[in-house]
């Protein structure tokens, strides 16, 4: 009966190990595409878009990036009126 359960236990501490080493590869930080790519926030609009997909703009001195060409005239207006 005991060697049954500690049979029980020894299965159990492997099953645990092995389902805690799969866990972990999946985790990556929010602010990434799939590809590993960095998101960058639209200051105008607040949408967060691929950097390769967004609109670039140096605006007083600052890099910024905007989901269209539309939030980049829209912002740029509101910086200078
Ligand atoms: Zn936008």
């Amino acid at each position: 009966m005991i060697k049954l359960l500690l049979m029980f236990l020894a299965g159990f501490i492997l099953y645990s190990l092995v389902s805690g080493v799969m866990r972990p590869a999946k985790r990556r930080p929010s602010n990434r595409t799939p590809d590993g790519e960095t998101m960058v926030e639209d200051p105008h609009c607040g949408t967060y878009v691929p950097q390769s997909d967004a609109f670039k703009a140096t605006i007083a001195g600052k890099q910024l990036y905007f989901c269209s060409k539309k939030c980049l005239k829209e912002y740029k207006k509101a910086q200078n009126p």
